[in-house]
């Protein structure tokens, strides 16, 4: 699998400088090739080299041979990401100076503690600052490529690694999460995570956002792009927080099998006021889900999604229908009284059970969900 770490790196103000130069000439160098990218609406590596290779070269020849190829091989990936149809027309992509710089395994090389990248005056050498958690992929994996980032005045290389694969654990106990609106995730042991005082901090953002787009300033359109930033990397983080936390519990109950609820599932459910909705969709829980998934895998943990029909409608402890008001689930047939999202982690979890023992398709329907239809209950 791979990861990608990123490397502090110090540098003295001489090589820093170089890598200045370097930064200009490479987006010159992408610039000059996306020209040639646009005009023969040609994104494939190896047909765009040989449409403009010798007219970067002879363009920018301080830029090297391999700095070139680098060049366009960023040139031909930020045009695929684009999606171009056949009818559509090629628009024309601008790389600034502050755009990343792409190294092939020929253009750096990394040895102990020394990191060596190619520069238009000579190789630099440096050292640089690493996480421990990141230190343990950078013992583990095999270097790869990397991409030489700027920040200000601070330089980071985000370093790609290909990691051996863990195994999955063949035994083990259930974990269901539920991703729900009040909290951002329970479990089905009970654990909310990130509720009340993370939720009121995302209201107050949503609040100052709906004012400044009304607003329809220069000004607030400034701060609002700059609160956009500042509140997706709060999200981020947290998402990051939550995900690593779910994955330590995992761990701790010797978990083999996360559930999680598949994500068209979640919007499906989504009712309530316009205020809840817009909170709902505005939380990113994809990229949730994808943080759970990738650390469960470096765990041998494996992840299914579930689609349970009505799961915060069922009882967990016996599959009836019950009712919920907020955070609590009442069953009319047991009578248990349970909090409602964990009441719904629990039926993910038992999902996913017998989808694992059965290794059926995984959008197998909930017996309540069949009897929800026939049941004179609604
Ligand atoms: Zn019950």
């Amino acid at each position: 699998m791979k990861r990608t770490i990123s490397l502090k790196l110090i540098l003295s103000e001489e090589s820093s400088e170089a890598l200045l130069q370097t930064e200009k000439l490479f987006a010159e160098g992408c610039n000059v090739a996306a020209a040639y990218a646009q005009e023969n609406r040609c994104w494939n590596r190896v047909a765009l080299h040989n449409i403009c290779y010798s007219k970067v070269r002879e363009e920018i020849p301080q830029l090297g041979s391999q700095m070139v190829c680098n060049a366009l091989r960023k040139v031909c990936s930020s045009y695929k990401v684009l999606k171009i149809r056949r009818n559509q027309e090629v628009p024309k992509i601008t790389f600034k100076e502050t755009s990343s710089i792409h190294y092939c395994a020929r253009t750096f090389t990394l040895k102990g503690e020394t990191l060596s990248l190619f520069s238009i005056h000579k190789r630099i050498k440096c050292s640089f600052q690493i996480g421990a958690h990141q230190k343990k992929y950078l013992e583990e994996g095999k270097i790869k490529e990397g991409e030489l980032v700027r920040r200000g005045k601070r330089w980071f290389f985000h370093l790609v690694l290909d990691i051996p694969e863990m195994p999955l654990k063949k035994e083990g106990t259930f974990l269901g999460i539920d991703l729900g609106e009040n909290n951002i995730a329970v479990t089905s042991n009970g654990t909310i995570y990130g509720g009340g005082k993370l939720r009121a901090e995302r209201d107050r953002f949503l609040d100052r956002r709906r004012k400044l787009q009304s607003n329809g300033s220069k000004a607030a359109k400034r701060c609002l792009k700059r609160i956009s930033g500042k509140e997706s990397r709060r999200v981020k983080e947290t998402n990051h927080r939550v995900s690593k936390a779910l994955i330590e519990e995992a761990i701790s109950c010797q978990t083999n099998v996360i559930a999680l609820e598949d994500l068209k599932n979640i919007r499906k459910r989504i009712k309530g006021n316009k205020r809840m909705r817009t909170r709902l969709h505005r939380w990113p829980w994809r990229e949730l889900q994808q943080f759970v998934e990738y650390k469960a895998e470096g765990q041998g943990i494996e992840v299914v999604y579930v689609r349970p029909e009505y799961s915060s409608l069922t009882c967990s402890q016996c599959r009836s229908l019950g009712i919920r008001k907020k955070h609590l689930f009442k069953c009319l047939s047991c009578g248990s009284y349970q909090h409602s999202d964990r009441n719904a982690a629990v039926n993910h979890c038992k999902l996913a059970e017998s989808v694992v023992s059965a290794r059926a398709p995984v959008n197998v329907p909930m017996v309540a969900a069949n009897e929800l239809a026939t049941s004179s209950f609604l």
